[in-house]
């Protein structure tokens, strides 16, 4: 099987990371495919089986571990687990197409290590934590809880930017998602 790119694109949440990578996807000419990830996570809104995610229960999730049918996998909050699992990247490989992830820091650059050559990793850094919070507290999908919970984690993910690629700033999100194309065309030619 050829293989093809894979872009990583790593962020706290509420970075506006998942909205660069769904403008990623809509440009045809990147020949992009979404890496479905699983999670062990409830969905959340409108969020559907095999598109967003694959939702599994933690007890399949853990099968999968031991099964060593991940490329990366976390546990990016408690009981919370996520992971790609190796047939994803294959699938899409085979389809001839290159590797778009939205993936948590550490499964980022755990991909960059095991695909030195292939890999682009993107970092997507928000313009202060202050802001974040008034992201997500505007996304509104979460309990107070989860919020606090997903910016405490943030502090830690952004002292991980430097070891990225390439760190995209979103401050302005047309100016991010233009940057951001601009990246991937260059780094897929
Ligand atoms: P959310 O619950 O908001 O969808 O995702 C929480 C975090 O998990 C986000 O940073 C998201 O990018 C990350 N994530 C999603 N899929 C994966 C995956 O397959 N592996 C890893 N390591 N993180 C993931």
């Amino acid at each position: 099987m050829k293989k093809g790119k894979l872009i990583v694109f790593s962020a706290p949440s509420g970075s506006g990371k998942t909205t660069i990578v769904r403008y990623l996807l809509e440009q045809q000419d990147l020949n992009l495919a979404f890496s479905i990830s699983c999670t062990s996570r409830a969905p959340r809104g409108e969020e559907v089986h095999g598109e967003d995610y694959y939702f599994l229960s933690l007890d399949d999730f853990k099968t999968h571990i031991k099964g060593e049918d991940f490329l990366e996998w976390e546990e990016v909050y408690r009981d919370n687990f996520y992971g790609t699992l190796k047939s994803e990247v294959e699938r899409i490989w085979a389809l001839g197409k290159n590797v778009i992830f939205d993936i948590d820091v550490a499964g980022g650059l755990r991909i960059k290590r095991k695909f030195p050559d292939e890999t682009l990793a993107v970092f997507v850094k928000p313009p202060s934590i202050d802001e974040l919070k008034i992201r997500l507290k505007k996304r509104s999908t979460e309990s107070e809880d989860k919020i606090n919970m997903r910016i405490a984690k943030a502090s830690v993910e952004l002292a991980t930017a430097p070891q990225f690629d390439m760190i995209i700033k979103n401050y302005d999100l047309d100016t991010a998602k233009e940057e951001a194309y601009q990246l991937v065309k260059e780094f897929i030619k």
